[in-house]
C-alpha cells in the first residue's frame, strides 16, 4: 500500500504539471485553520523540522504545496524548491528563510496570493504524503491589513478544500469547536465529514478530561474523527536537541500522564505520531478510490489528445531544437536564392541605369543647357568638316563631360547601390515569416548585417575608386564598344523622349485639352520674357515705374496650378525639341561611324564610358563586398543566432512561434498523459480496492 501512495503522488504532480483542472486532480491533505490555531506546529511534527516562516505578521501569504517523500535508508533529509532551482537545500533553517523570502515577495498590497510555492522534502522520517499550508483565517482585520483580506483569505481556502482533497481542520482545544473557522468552512463543503480530519490542538491547556470529549467528537461527528495533539514548544531547549523532539517528548509525556483518558482502552486518536498515520490511511484510501475515476479520465484526455495530435500534426514531433535548426537553415536558403540578384550581371545592369542617370545629368548640365549645341548637329552633318579641325570649343567640352562623370564619386555611389540593395533584402527577410514572431532574433540580425556591411563599404568604396582612376585620364573606346554605346544612348534617349511626352501628355489632359495648354504655355513665355526684359533693363540701370503690378494682374488670368503646369509643359517641349535633334544625331551616318566622331556624339562616347565604370565597378564590388558578405553571412547566423542560445533559450525561440507553441504544447501534454497512463495501469496490479477508512473502532 505504501508503495501505491507514493506512485501516486508521483502521478500527481505529474497531473497538476499537465492542467490544473478539477477533472485531472487526485487527492491532497488541505490544511486550514485559524490562526494561531496551531496549525504550523502540527505541520512541523509531521515532518520533523522547523521551517515555516515565523513572526508576528508572518502569516503564510501564498499556498506551499508540500510534498512528503519517505526515503527510508537514506542518510540525508533535505529540501526541494522544483521552481527555483536551487538543488537540495538540507539546512532546514535555510528552507524556512527561502519560504520567508517567497511570503515576503508577496506584495503587501495584495497579502494574499494564488500562486502556490512547490517544497519537497525528502527525508527517512517523513511518510509519504502531499499536505497544502494555506493562510490562516483571519478573526479582525488588523489596522495594517486591508478589508478584503479576510473574504481572499475564504476563497482561497475553498478553492482548494473542494473534492477531491481531503481537509484537514485545526482546531485549538482551548477554543469553542463551534467558534472554529477551519470546521466551519469544511463543513460547507463536506456537510457529513467524509473527508474532514479534525486536529485539536494545545490539548495540554484544557483539563484532560475535557480534552476527551472534544476528540470524541460526539458535539461535531466527522467520519474520519479528530487527533488530539500538543505540539507545544517548550521554549527552553537543551543543547543539541532539535526544538521538535523536544516537542516530541512534552507530547509523549502528557498523553502518558493521562492514560486514563487517552489510553488504548479509550478509542481515542492522539499523538502526532497517530496522526501521521492517520493522515497516510486517509490519503491512501482517498486516492485508491479516487483511481478508477481518475484513469478514467486520463484515458479519455489521451485519446483526445492523441487524436488531436494525428489530425493536426499527422503525429509529426517537432522539438524547439529542431524548429531553430530549420528556421536557421530556412533562413540561409532564403538568403541564397536572393543572392541570384546580386550576381554580377545583375549589379553591372543596375550600376549601369544609375551611371545612366549621371550621363543625363552631365549631357544637360554641360550641352542641353547650352544655346550652341544644335550647332553641333549641323557641323557634323557636313562631311567635310573632319573630327581634328573641329574648333577646340567642343572637343574640351567632351573632356569636360567626361572628367564630370568618372569623377562623380562613382566608388561610393556605386558600393552604396549594391549595399543599400542588401540591407533592403535582409530588412524585407527579417520583416518576413517567421521572424515577424521572433522580434529580437529579427532584430539581432539586422545588427549584424549592416554591421558586416558597414564594415566593408569604406574599403570597396576605396577599392573601386582606385581602379576606375585611369579612366579620369584617359578612355579608348573600341569600335564594337562605341556601336554598343550608341546603341544605348540611342535607347536612353528613346526613353526618355518618351517620359517627356506623356508628361505632356498628362499635363494636357489636366489643364483641359492641347488648344488650352498652347494658350497657357504662350502665356507663360510671355511672361518669361517680360521678366527678362524687365532684368536686362534693371541691369543695364534704366529703372521704371508702375510696371509690375500690371504684371501682377496678369497672372489672375490663370489658376496658379495651371500656370506651374504649363511652366512645366515649357520645359518639356525645350527638352522634347533637344532630344529630337540629338536622337538625330545619334541616328546619323556621322555618328554611326565609330569613335574618331566622339566629338560630335557625346552622348555614344559618355555612354562607353558609363559602361566602362559599370563593369569595373561591379567586379570589385563583387570581390570585396559581396562575396565577403556572402561567405560571412551564413556563419554569422550560425554564430550570433544559433549557438549563441542556450537551451532555455532555445525554447523560448521556438515557443515565439504560436503555431509551433501549441505543437509542442499539445505534444508535450499527450506525452505527459501517455506517462501517466502508463504508471496508471502499472499499478492496477498494486491496487487493492480500498474504500476510505472509517473511524478506527
Ligand atoms: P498558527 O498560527 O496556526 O500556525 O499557530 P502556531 O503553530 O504558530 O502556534 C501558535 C502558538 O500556539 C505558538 O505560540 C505555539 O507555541 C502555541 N502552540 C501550538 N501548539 C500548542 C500546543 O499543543 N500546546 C500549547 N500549549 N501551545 C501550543
Amino acid at each position: 500500500l505504501m508503495h501505491l501512495t507514493r506512485k501516486l503522488i508521483e502521478i500527481r504532480s505529474m497531473l497538476l504539471s499537465i492542467d490544473q483542472s478539477d477533472a485531472l486532480k487526485l487527492p491532497s491533505i488541505v490544511v486550514i485553520g485559524s490562526q494561531s490555531s496551531g496549525k504550523s506546529s502540527v505541520l512541523e511534527a509531521i515532518v520533523g523540522h522547523e521551517f515555516l516562516p515565523k513572526g508576528n505578521n508572518m502569516v503564510t501569504r501564498r499556498p506551499i504545496e508540500l510534498t512528503l517523500i519517505h526515503t527510508p535508508g537514506a542518510a540525508e533529509e533535505y529540501g526541494e524548491f522544483p521552481a527555483l532551482g536551487l538543488g537540495k537545500v538540507t539546512d532546514f533553517s535555510s528552507i524556512q528563510r527561502t519560504l520567508t523570502d517567497l511570503n515576503l515577495a508577496v506584495p503587501a498590497s495584495e497579502a494574499v496570493s494564488n500562486d502556490p510555492i512547490d517544497l519537497r522534502i525528502y527525508s527517512p522520517r517523513v511518510p509519504d504524503l502531499t499536505l497544502i499550508d494555506l493562510p490562516g483565517y483571519i478573526q479582525i482585520s488588523s489596522m495594517d491589513q486591508p478589508e478584503t483580506l479576510k473574504d481572499k483569505i475564504a476563497n482561497l481556502c475553498e478553492r482548494y478544500i473542494r473534492e477531491p482533497n481531503i481537509v484537514l481542520a485545526v482546531c485549538a482545544a482551548d477554543v469553542d469547536l463551534a467558534n472554529s473557522p477551519a470546521l466551519r468552512a469544511s463543513r460547507k463543503v463536506d456537510p457529513l465529514g467524509l473527508r474532514t480530519i479534525g486536529v485539536v490542538t494545545k490539548m495540554d491547556l484544557v483539563p484532560p478530561e475535557q480534552g476527551a470529549d472534544i476528540i470524541a467528537g460526539s458535539r461535531y461527528p466527522l467520519h474520519l474523527g479528530y487527533v488530539g495533539v500538543v505540539c507545544k514548544h517548550s521554549g527552553k531547549k537543551p543543547r543539541g536537541e532539535s526544538n521538535a523532539l523536544v516537542a516530541r517528548q512534552a507530547e509523549t509525556e502528557y498523553f502518558g500522564s493521562h492514560r486514563e483518558q487517552f489510553g488504548s482502552k479509550s478509542n481515542l486518536m492522539v499523538g502526532t505520531d497517530t496522526l501521521r498515520r492517520r493522515l497516510m490511511e486517509v490519503l491512501e484510501s482517498s486516492m485508491a478510490s479516487s483511481l478508477h475515476g481518475i484513469t478514467n479520465a486520463v484515458q479519455l484526455e489521451l485519446e483526445e489528445a492523441q487524436y488531436q495530435f494525428k489530425v493536426q500534426y499527422n503525429d509529426r514531433r517537432v522539438t524547439a531544437e529542431s524548429y531553430v535548426a530549420e528556421t536557421m537553415d530556412a533562413l540561409k536558403a532564403r538568403f541564397r536564392d536572393f543572392t541570384v540578384d546580386f550576381r554580377k550581371p545583375h549589379v553591372r545592369a543596375k550600376l549601369k541605369a544609375m551611371l545612366d542617370d549621371k550621363v543625363l545629368n552631365v549631357l544637360e548640365q554641360l550641352y542641353w543647357s547650352d544655346k550652341r549645341t544644335p550647332e553641333l548637329s549641323a557641323i557634323a552633318a557636313d562631311a567635310k568638316v573632319k573630327p581634328e579641325n573641329i574648333e577646340p570649343y567642343w572637343r574640351y567640352k567632351l573632356e569636360a563631360a567626361s572628367s564630370l562623370l568618372t569623377k562623380s564619386g562613382v566608388g561610393r555611389d556605386a558600393t552604396l547601390l549594391v549595399a543599400d540593395g542588401l540591407r533592403a533584402l535582409i530588412d524585407s527577410i527579417a520583416s518576413g515569416e517567421p521572424f515577424t514572431y521572433h522580434p529580437r532574433a529579427a532584430e539581432r540580425l539586422i545588427q549584424f548585417s549592416h554591421m558586416l556591411l558597414r564594415d566593408r563599404i569604406g574599403i570597396t568604396a576605396d577599392q573601386v575608386e582606385n581602379c576606375i582612376k585611369p579612366y579620369k585620364y584617359e578612355v579608348e573606346v573600341e569600335p564594337r564598344e562605341w556601336e554598343l554605346g550608341r546603341t544605348n544612348a540611342v535607347e536612353l534617349f528613346e526613353k526618355e523622349t518618351q517620359m517627356c511626352e506623356d508628361k505632356l501628355k498628362e499635363i494636357r489632359k489636366r489643364v483641359g485639352g492641347s488648344r488650352r495648354l498652347t494658350n497657357l504655355m504662350a502665356y507663360v513665355k510671355g511672361l518669361e520674357e517680360k521678366e527678362s526684359e524687365r532684368r536686362r533693363k534693371r541691369l543695364s540701370g534704366v529703372e521704371e515705374e508702375g510696371e509690375s503690378p500690371d504684371l501682377n494682374g496678369d497672372d489672375y488670368r490663370y489658376p496658379p496650378g495651371q500656370v506651374l503646369d504649363a511652366r512645366h509643359a515649357v520645359l518639356c517641349t525645350d527638352r522634347l525639341s533637344i532630344l529630337k535633334l540629338r536622337l538625330a544625331a545619334l541616328k546619323s551616318k556621322r555618328c554611326k561611324a565609330g569613335p574618331e566622331n566622339d566629338v560630335f556624339c557625346p552622348e555614344i562616347f559618355l555612354n562607353a564610358v558609363a559602361d566602362k565604370l559599370a563593369y569595373t565597378s561591379a567586379m570589385f564590388i563583387s570581390i570585396e563586398l559581396l562575396d565577403h558578405f556572402f561567405y560571412q553571412f551564413p556563419r554569422e547566423i550560425d554564430s550570433r543566432l544559433l549557438y549563441d542560445l542556450d537551451r532555455r533559450e532555445i525554447v523560448e525561440f521556438a515557443r515565439e512561434n504560436p503555431a509551433i507553441r501549441r505543437h509542442l504544447d499539445l505534444q508535450e501534454r499527450k506525452d505527459k498523459l501517455e506517462e501517466v497512463m502508463k504508471q496508471l495501469n502499472s499499478l492496477a496490479t498494486l491496487r487493492p480496492d480500498v474504500q476510505p477508512a472509517p473511524r478506527r473502532p
